[in-house]
């Protein structure tokens, strides 16, 4: 299975290595991409790695599979821009690493308190202010016009549209999304691979092989040929809603990355830092590296996922009491048997 023309919409680590991927996959595959930067559509090309690129969506319109990889807030509105220039017959999705609010807010049927939750956790983040924000010239950080967002940003043509008139989704129709035969299909999908660097330049095939894509169920027999496509990519495809998504993903992704911030947060702040920063090796560079992520990337993560990662530090936070009674009562056995239970089972997590 293979789709002849696919589009790619941020040219950043994971758009960049998705499309390197393909070419290498499918060479003979027609990829056009589109960036807020002509430097980036230059640069993959001369690498071999587009056919063609530019700064305007509308570029598009005749690829037959999308996929969106900008950052989590621009997600919902591009998709939107993009179902309404693709053929009905195309698919597109997305890379974010969050799926609930973004399904919902595709949905054709995405409730008020839905829509009002999007507006709070789905917005772009103001890159200087860090707080979440709009681009100015349109609704929901889209501008009105096909002038784009700045002189360098991506162009939409006509606006997104804010999502109006949308309704509930129920379990059994989640994921169609669009209107059959009237708009391209939307599937979510989470590619389960990357790093701490961002951008073109950090892009990379070896990082996507045999890596783990999370793909949202859907009744549309498209679905499954993008599975197939992602299979002959050498992902492993698994199926998941995006409510088991963003509960598991907090406990494999966000979680640790909270963690590994404020284990290195603690180490900073400390009174003995200077000391402490002599005897940094390995123990302390593998769990605080995450915490190198793009700190946008983290904010949008526990905006988007509030619900799973507060959870999860509530569950952190009870084991903390815990730990803490049993270090305070000078039980060596207890101790001892509490880390060999989590010792056991963490080596059963990555058999040898
Ligand atoms: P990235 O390297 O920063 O790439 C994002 C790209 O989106 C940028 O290079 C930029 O490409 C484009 N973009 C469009 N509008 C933008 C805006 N308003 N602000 C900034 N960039 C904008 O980030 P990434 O790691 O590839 O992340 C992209 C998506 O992948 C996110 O949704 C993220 O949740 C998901 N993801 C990330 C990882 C990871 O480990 N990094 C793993 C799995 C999934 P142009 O400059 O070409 O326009």
């Amino acid at each position: 299975m293979s789709f002849p023309r696919v589009g790619i919409v941020g040219l950043g680590l994971i758009g960049g290595s998705l499309a390197k991927l393909i070419r290498e996959v499918f060479p003979d595959t027609h990829i056009v991409g589109v960036s807020r930067s002509q430097s980036a559509c230059t640069q993959a090309i001369a690498d071999g790695v587009l056919s063609s690129a530019g700064t305007d969506i509308r570029i598009l319109a005749k690829m037959s599979l999308v996929f969106v990889a900008t950052p989590i807030g621009m997600i919902v509105d591009t998709v939107k821009c993009l179902q309404e220039i693709l053929a009905p017959t195309a698919i597109v999705t997305d890379v974010a690493s969050v799926k609930r609010d973004i399904v919902e807010a595709l949905s054709a049927s995405a409730s008020p308190r839905q829509k009002e939750k999007r507006s709070k956790g789905l917005r772009p983040l103001d890159p200087v202010s860090g707080k979440a924000g709009s681009i100015p010239g349109g609704a929901n950080g889209i501008p009105g016009g096909a002038g784009g967002i700045s002189g360098s940003a991506v162009s939409f043509p006509g606006g997104a549209g804010g999502g109006q008139g949308a309704q509930p989704l129920g379990a059994s129709t989640l994921c169609d999304l669009a209107e059959p035969n009237h708009k391209a299909l939307f599937i979510g999908g989470h590619p389960m691979a990357g790093k701490e660097t961002t951008g073109y330049a950090a892009s990379e095939v070896q990082m996507l092989i045999g890596a783990t894509y999370v793909l949202m169920p859907s009744l549309d027999p498209r679905r499954q040929s993008f599975e197939t496509y992602l299979k002959n990519l050498k992902f492993r495809v698994v199926t998941m809603s995006p409510e088991d998504h963003d509960e598991a993903v907090a406990l494999a992704s966000h979680g640790p990355y909270v963690m590994a911030c404020l284990t290195a947060g603690t180490l900073l702040k400390s009174p003995y830092v200077d000391a402490g920063k002599q005897l940094i090796s390995s123990g302390f560079r593998d769990t605080t590296r995450v915490a190198c992520s793009p700190a946008q990337w983290g904010a949008a993560v526990c905006l988007d996922n509030a619900d799973a990662v507060l959870a999860f530090l509530q569950s952190v936070s009870a084991d903390m009491g815990t730990l803490s009674a049993l270090i305070t009562s000078g039980d060596a056995a207890a101790l001892t048997r509490y880390f060999e239970t989590i010792a056991v089972q963490r080596r059963g997590l990555f058999p040898v």
